[in-house]
């Protein structure tokens, strides 16, 4: 049983069985059993890809709600870059960040803020003698869980940063506590705006030993009506953004990489195109690079399932907003860089069991491969998926484990 809290989850009142999902799960983590779709937790990494290709809307993300940020008497928003790529006609970040203290906030800390922060530690540590290259940013948390459960030869390519959003949150907490000593930390309240349902799971579960410091997750589509009723566009507003270029470019593709200052790098999307690379950068076919920034979701975080406006179109939209912006407005000086502060770091990575262990027995292990072979051989090699497995491979891994009845290959008992 997984204790991993997952937040992409199933409405079986709407589920037809119709297959659709289960060819799509990069991880192979969808089954259909008695005629609905059924996700191994264990295998899940809340890529949202479900989610997209359901065409009866039966698959969902569950995030936390605005009002749950009541119990807190200072609330602060913590807006992902992306939230900006979102609105028609928009030609300031401030009238977004505004609407944010208009809908009940009583601060906002940009994550493109602390994206420049990170951005700016991260070139810092490519430097460091030892880091394992090509080094694999570990800002996207389903890249994280996919290296571990499927990758698990490349965790050590990971890089031990945080990612801005955490670090945004413990900045934003500490910045109230000098700013309002009045309050107690646990009157201090965090709420990211998320544009994908992974970041909520890295909330709830944390990451290796860490607490997450967010303490709320609502996604930027259950906030996008609040904020446009509250938006004003062309009213006089305070400056009230603090980010460049660098930080609001993390939402698309290859901000993050471009931000490094290094050409040798490799920026990819798109979650089919991350299984790829990844397979290819373990079989070590990929030419010599310092830096890989890999994202689950097409364009970037633009592309989360959680959000209302095309990809494409955010991307331009954020392109337009970035033009007037400087380079970057948060770059810690040479004394700061001298090294990276703690909450910046991760020690432990997360521990997931690899997928494709089939027993913690070696020999045991390898004649269940050889079992599946042969079964696999048999098997009428078609995909067609009517057995609830999304292809022959899995269902003979399924019966070999004896999570399936050979029975329910239909193709193989029309036969007999
Ligand atoms: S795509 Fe998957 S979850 Fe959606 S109806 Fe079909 S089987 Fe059910
Ligand atoms: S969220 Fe992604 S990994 Fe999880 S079941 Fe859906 S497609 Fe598979």
């Amino acid at each position: 049983m997984s204790s991993y809290e997952h937040s992409v989850v199933i409405n079986l009142d709407k589920c037809t069985g119709c297959t659709a999902c289960i060819k799509h799960c990069p991880t192979e983590a969808i089954r259909i059993k008695n005629g609905k779709a059924e996700i191994n937790d264990e295998r899940c990494i809340d890529c949202g890809e479900c989610i997209r290709v359901c065409p009866h809307k039966a698959k969902k993300a569950i995030c936390g709600q605005l009002k749950n940020m009541e119990r807190f008497k200072w609330k602060i928003a913590l807006p992902a870059p992306t939230l900006y790529g979102q609105f028609e006609n928009l030609e300031d970040i401030d009238y977004v960040l505004d609407g944010l203290l208009k809908i009940g906030f009583d601060d906002v800390f940009e994550v493109s803020k602390a994206a420049e922060l990170v951005s700016a530690y991260t070139r810092k540590y490519l430097k460091t003698e030892g880091v394992k290259k090509p080094a694999i940013s570990s800002a996207c948390p389903v890249v994280v869980r996919l290296i571990g459960l499927r990758f698990p030869s490349l965790s050590e390519n990971l890089i031990h940063m945080l990612p801005p959003m955490e670090v945004a949150a413990r900045l934003a907490k500490e910045k109230a506590a000098k700013e309002h000593p009045e309050l107690k930390p646990e009157e201090i309240g965090v709420c990211f705006i998320t544009p994908c349902p992974a970041k909520s799971s890295y909330v709830k579960n944390g990451f290796a030993e860490y607490k997450s410091s967010v303490d709320e997750v609502v996604s930027i589509s259950d906030i996008y009506f609040l904020l446009i009723g509250e938006m004003e566009l062309g009213s006089d507003i305070k400056q009230l953004s603090q980010s460049g270029m660098i930080g609001v470019g993390w939402a698309r593709t290859g901000g993050e990489a471009t931000a490094i200052f290094n050409e040798n790098y490799l920026a990819a999307d798109g979650i089919e195109n991350v299984n790829k690379l990844l397979d290819q950068i373990e079989n070590g076919n990929i030419p010599q690079l310092e830096f890989i920034e890999l994202n689950a979701c097409t364009g970037g975080c633009v592309g989360g399932v959680l959000t209302m406006q095309n990809p494409f179109i955010a991307k331009a939209k954020l392109q337009i907003l970035r033009r007037y912006l400087p380079v970057s407005q948060n770059t810690p000086s040479k004394d700061e860089l001298e090294y990276i502060p703690n909450c910046y770091l991760f020690n432990e990575l997360p521990e997931y069991p690899p997928i494709s262990r089939l027993s913690d027995n070696i020999a045991e292990s390898m004649r269940m491969m050889s079992d599946i072979q042969k079964l696999r051989n048999n098997l009428p090699g078609i995909d067609c998926g009517s057995c609830g497995a999304p292809n022959c491979r899995a269902f003979a891994e399924d019966v070999i484990k004896g999570l399936a009845d050979i029975k329910s290959c239909r193709i193989l008992d029309d036969k007999e």
